[in-house]
């Protein structure tokens, strides 16, 4: 497949920004006069990495890809917008994304004025490839898949997403925001070299605990990252971001034991729900946190908002009507949850 022809012409053609960093390259010792910084020490007056080499490297070894097959962003939400910005001309190509989903592609569609075709999953929240490759036609550029979906927490089936990224001629973004989260699977990023048009998103935001500092990968072929970097602000991540993320990859072990808590009081929860009678359905999640169906989700709602606990009413979601979406806290909070709903009833 020929990934240039997808690339809008004036974006294959850019010349970045070139950076003072990028024009000297003889490392941090010397007299910086050349970026118009300030010379006094304040920890902070120094522009920092473009292109965030030592993140970088330590993220290829603990996500087992090339450097080169990196992108960060600020948040997968930049990732997004940059997507459109790369592939889409705004008036005349279009995308195809699975409908319901997470919010921000079609904002940043939108933004960028490109066309968003929306197919809707089955009833059981599951998808089909040929469905979606009906909706796609010559100016259809990318495909927005989110696995675990945002808000239906479900895995799509990995066979079905292989032969669509292999069966169409255009990029297939799948989000795996959630992915910390699921048992037995195997990331997208593991199919990387297979398929030159596949573009993986992850982030520092949910399960690393770091949606403050807003953290986002996408991961993709050399190409597809070259060209992304080259669209990026060139100092997209500051330095506080930088240095705090880059301690924070050390600590994979407290984060995998955090994930197993949340899978722990996931069970837990998806167990008393059960046991709840007003709750008619309870979605299968892979994900940190769980779709329920109620008889009057506004109301109960209301009810969990007046006791203090907040949860996201997806009722005037397409396919979700009656639904909430409730994130999994702490065994205290969920404690607190349960209590609240058993009290209801
Ligand atoms: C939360 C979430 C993200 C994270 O976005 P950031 O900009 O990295 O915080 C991405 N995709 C989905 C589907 C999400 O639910």
């Amino acid at each position: 497949m020929d990934i240039k022809s997808l690339i809008r012409p004036n974006i294959l053609a850019l010349a970045p920004y070139s950076t003072a960093r990028d024009e000297y390259q003889g490392g941090e010792i010397g007299v910086f006069l050349d970026a118009n910084e300030s010379p006094y020490d304040t920890g902070l007056n120094r522009y920092p990495d473009p292109h965030l080499k030592l993140i970088r490297e330590r993220l290829s070894g603990i996500k087992n890809v090339k450097e080169e097959q990196i992108f960060i962003g600020n948040g997968s939400d930049e990732a997004i917008d940059l997507i459109f910005r790369v592939f889409c001309s705004p008036a005349k190509d279009n995308v195809v994304m699975i409908a319901p989903s997470y919010g921000m592609y079609k904002v940043a569609a939108e933004i960028n004025d490109v066309e968003v075709r929306e197919v809707l999953l089955e009833n059981d929240y599951s998808f089909s490839a040929a469905k979606i490759l009906e909706a796609t036609d010559d100016k259809t550029k990318a495909i927005f898949l989110c696995s675990p979906n945002n808000p239906t927490a479900n895995l799509l089936d990995r066979s079905e997403v292989e032969l669509l990224i292999a069966s169409f001629d255009g990029i297939v973004v799948v989000d795996e925001a959630y992915v910390d989260f699921c048992i037995d699977y195997c990331s997208f990023t593991t199919d990387l070299e297979r398929f030159p048009n596949l573009i993986v998103l992850q982030t520092l935001s949910k399960a690393w605990g770091l949606a403050g500092v807003r953290f986002g990968m996408a991961f993709a072929s050399d190409l597809i990252v070259s060209v992304m970097n080259k669209v990026k602000y060139p100092y997209n991540i500051n330095i506080l971001t930088q240095n705090l993320v880059y301690e924070k990859l050390l600590d994979y072990a407290t984060i995998d034991a955090q994930c197993c808590e949340i899978i722990a009081e996931r069970e837990r929860l998806l167990k008393d729900f059960n046991m709840i009678t007003f709750i008619k359905k309870i979605f299968p999640t892979d994900a940190n946190f769980i779709l329920i169906k109620v008889e009057n989700a506004n109301h109960l709602y209301n009810y969990l908002v007046n006791k203090g606990v907040i949860v996201r009413n997806r009722n005037s979601v397409v396919l979700c009507e009656g639904c909430l979406r409730i994130t999994v806290g702490t065994n205290q909070e969920n404690s607190e949850l349960l209590k609240l709903l058993k009290e209801y009833e």
